[in-house]
């Protein structure tokens, strides 16, 4: 039977009913922040608010401070959902290493240092592009095999390419990207308002004990311990989500992704996308959020197996340190592609070339791609079916290999 997308989705997101909706890999912390926000509300209404009620009797504006209460909470509860459940801005990812890119090279020496030179293609591992009339780098994804569009960043949680990346949240457990970002910005601001909410209608409620049968503060307090523990955690988390309002508000009026913050900042670089305050709010709150690029119900075309491409960089990629995600893996990561691919069309071969090494199919992709790389010291290359050299972020195929598969 046909699969669907989300079935056979490569990034380590989570989905629920059927692809509907899409988390991170670390969607369980959601269920912390959810009862973070929900314990707090369900105390304040039943210590505080059930108090509160008659206290306003001609406006019934007591029910008014519990309805306020559980409406705002409700909507913050929507956000976070919002923000959490849904395609922040994934670019879906190639199946192959973007063809129109490569160039001929014959200059290239053989990787295990013969004298005869090993025609490979390669294809540059960053390019520039001109956004608001300034360059800026664009750099290629080893991952999703594909070039990053400006602002786009690969997380290393969700293991997904994401446009105008964020930050990946742990609380939200989503990636918060160009599709998620406003969610995110309310469900941070509207969490804060519930704070002051509730932290004073607590300090309401003292007041009130206070004036009736507790003189001092300290006995109404010792009256309602329940206030007392909800206006320190309110004061508290004030501290964080409000901290984050603040410091997010100063991102979108500045145009700035708080990785390109960090980065920026680092690095001494001037932001092209700052367009003027207003227009960077416009920017944020006023446009249309982009349809997902991603169509994680539709069912799996039956892709044609495509010869494995000749890949080499020109030069060595230079991860940036904010991104923990380490070369090695991505190198293993193509070469088991590669392998794949080349296993498909003629797993024989491979074999041969291996001594038998994975005739029992038992043998992981690392244990394969080690398994090629110790041998070429020993074969010589007039015999050689198939050698992936690695050699500094990069695979390599020879093209009497491919010429092989081609048959
Ligand atoms: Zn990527
Ligand atoms: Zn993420």
């Amino acid at each position: 039977m046909a699969k669907r997308v989300y079935q056979v989705w490569k990034g380590s997101n989570k989905f629920l009913f059927g692809g509907r909706l899409i988390f991170g890999p670390d969607a369980r912390s959601l269920l912390v922040t959810i009862s973070l926000i929900v314990v707090p509300v369900v105390i304040f209404c039943v210590f505080v608010a059930r108090h509160l009620l008659h206290r306003f009797a001609a406006y019934d504006a007591g029910y008014a401070i519990l309805i306020v209460a559980i409406a705002f909470t409700i909507y913050v509860l929507v956000l976070l959902l919002l923000t959490s459940s849904r395609d922040p801005g994934i670019i879906p990812r190639n199946s192959h290493p973007p063809e129109e890119e490569f160039t001929y090279d014959t200059s290239a020496q053989s990787p295990w240092g013969g004298t005869r030179p090993t025609p490979s293609l390669q294809f540059p591992r960053s390019k520039e592009v001109i956004v608001n009339g300034m360059p800026v780098k664009i750099k290629y994804c080893d991952t999703c095999m594909l070039y990053r569009p400006p602002r786009c960043s690969h997380c290393s949680i969700c293991n997904n390419c994401v446009e105008r990346f964020d930050h990946h949240c742990p609380w939200v457990g989503q990636c918060i990207g160009l599709r998620n970002y406003r969610y995110f910005f309310f469900f941070v601001s509207s969490s804060t308002l519930l704070c002051i909410y509730v932290f004073s209608m607590c300090a309401l409620y003292i007041k009130f004990l206070m004036d009736e049968d507790y003189p001092t503060v300290w006995k109404a307090m010792r009256h309602s311990p329940a206030s007392v523990v909800l206006m320190i955690y309110c004061f508290v988390s004030l501290w964080f989500v409000g901290g984050l309002t603040g410091f997010h508000s100063y991102l979108i009026s500045t145009n700035q992704t708080t990785y390109e913050n960090f980065r920026y900042r680092a690095d001494n670089r001037p932001n092209v996308y700052n367009r003027g305050c207003v227009n960077n709010f416009l920017e944020v709150f006023c446009t249309k959020v982009k349809p997902s690029r991603n169509k994680f119900r539709a069912l799996v075309q039956e892709e044609q197996p495509v010869p494995p491409p000749m890949v080499r960089s020109r030069e060595p990629e230079s991860e940036s340190p904010s991104e923990p995600r380490s070369k090695v893996e991505d190198d293993l990561e193509i070469g088991g592609e590669l392998l794949k691919i080349s296993r498909r069309r003629d797993s024989t071969e491979i074999d041969e070339e291996l001594g038998g090494r994975s005739s029992n199919g038992m043998h992981n992709e690392a244990e394969l791609a080690s398994g090629l790389e110790m041998q070429h010291p020993s074969s010589r290359p007039d015999e050689r079916d198939a050698s992936w050299g690695r050699r500094s972020g990069s695979w390599e195929i020879s093209p009497d290999n491919l010429a092989k598969n081609a048959n």
